[in-house]
């Protein structure tokens, strides 16, 4: 098989992993040697988010698709009929320092399946990262997927050459995962992210007492939950969420929605195993997953931007009485049209907690507000000049005491945001 066969396989098999968060680069990759030369954009590169909202490239690859396990939602599991391949560390090496040298990527995200024992899959991906740096002057950026399994002594060696190592959790409960993926533990993939947030205090430690200390995997670790895959509820995936961020210090967590295969051109590769959605797919005659499902990943990540950004506990969000998100209204409003006795915020007394349950105002403009106000006090003008909403933020503010309009008929107000998707929070959606 030639390399350009394989860059076809290798990608395609991991374009289903969002924990780089990544949206496809919008090419065809799916025609035989996808490593079309002279093309605009070569096959595998997709593109990712920094934290400031710079896009880059990022070439993703699997080292390979073929894999021991049986996970009922993978393209990659053995049971699947998909044609396999794997890469050498040479070819690895080579295909990302060229792509890096013509400036056609800046990262590699590298994934495999498990063809051999985790340690033995987990040194060849270690090995690529450690010729990248050592050999070929590559400079770029590394995601390297902890192979589920690995032991400590590894990781450390994955942190030293690779900025950000993720080790995907998949599914919300043990209970799933030992009905979709039998060989897949819980306990073992959590004791992959605490080895890390260990080894990461360790090595800071160090570098604090011995300037020569490597650094060691300065992006931080994320995972990947794939969401309706499983019947587990928003509650039940906002609470692990905000327990993997305050436990193990990671610095995202991924939601991926669920595609059904044996749809959408995806034949041959159904388990018997995953529920039965099916609806529209995001791009009409596009395999994807359906659109609900993308609705439901997008108010997972607007919750998860309540917690990590917002002062949100899990508990706020979602409760017993309502175990999943609104597909209509974005949390935040959600939470304040439920909570109406905490408004009207006054723009010109309130503290930087308060201002930030206001839907429409996001964290920079509640900061904004705070600093301004120091020198003079705010007009309805004024707040929209520092990046305030105010056709979200209006039935919850007053300013010195005058209010825009008052919240006389909440469901009025519901229908008037409702479907103003993320407008309440003002912020890029995605790092790497
Ligand atoms: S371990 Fe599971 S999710 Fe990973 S490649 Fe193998 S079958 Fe797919």
């Amino acid at each position: 098989m030639d390399l350009g066969e394989k860059v076809s396989i290798l990608s395609g098999a991991a374009k289903y992993d969002a924990s780089c968060a990544s949206s496809g680069s919008g090419h065809d990759d799916s025609g035989a040697g996808g490593f079309r030369f002279g093309a605009r954009t070569p096959a595998g590169i997709c593109h990712s988010w920094t934290e400031d909202g710079r896009c880059v490239s990022l070439l993703k690859v699997l080292y390979s698709n073929v894999c021991r396990f049986d996970c009922a939602y993978c393209v990659n599991r053995v049971s699947a009929d998909t044609p396999r391949s794997s890469f050498t560390v040479n070819e690895l090496v080579e295909l990302t320092g060229e792509f890096y040298r013509r400036n056609y990527i800046e990262g590699l995200f590298l994934s495999s399946g498990i063809f051999a024992d985790p340690d033995i899959v987990m040194e060849k991906l270690i090995e690529t990262a450690r010729t990248l740096r050592t050999e070929s002057g590559y400079g770029g950026y590394i995601h390297l997927k902890i192979i589920p399994g690995t032991g400590e002594k590894l990781i450390r060696e994955a942190g030293i050459w690779a900025d950000r190592l993720s080790a995907n959790i998949e599914l919300p409960t043990d209970k799933s995962l030992q009905y979709l993926a039998p060989q897949k533990s819980g306990k073992v993939i959590f004791s992959a992210m605490d080895d890390f947030s260990s080894l990461s205090s360790q090595f800071e430690e160090d570098r604090r007492r011995i300037k020569s200390t490597p650094s060691f995997a300065p992006a931080g670790q994320s995972t990947q939950l794939i969401v309706g895959a499983s019947a587990e509820d928003d509650r039940t995936i906002i609470n692990l969420s905000d327990s993997l961020y305050h436990k193990f210090s990671l610095r995202r967590v991924y939601y991926s929605a669920f595609t059904p295969v044996g749809v959408n051109g995806r034949a041959g590769i159904s388990d018997p195993r995953l529920p039965d959605i099916s609806g529209p797919p995001q791009v009409l005659d596009q395999a994807g997953p359906p659109r609900q499902l993308l609705t439901r990943e997008h108010r997972l990540y607007q919750a998860d931007w309540l917690l990590r950004f917002y002062h949100f506990s899990a508990g706020e969000i979602l409760d017993d009485e309502s175990p999943f998100l609104d597909p209509h209204l974005d949390p935040k409003t959600a939470w304040a049209l439920k909570h109406l006795d905490f408004f009207p915020v006054e723009i010109n007394r309130a503290d930087y907690e308060a201002l930030l349950r206001v839907p429409g105002i996001g964290a920079k403009t509640g900061r904004r507000i705070i600093e301004t106000r120091r020198s003079r006090s705010l007009s309805f003008d004024s707040l929209r000049r520092l990046g305030a909403v105010l056709k979200r933020a209006r039935y919850f503010i007053t300013c010195s005491g005058s209010f825009i309009d008052k919240v006389e008929d909440p469901k009025r107000i519901r229908r008037v945001l409702a479907d103003q998707d993320g407008a309440g929070l003002q912020l890029p959606l995605f790092e790497f």
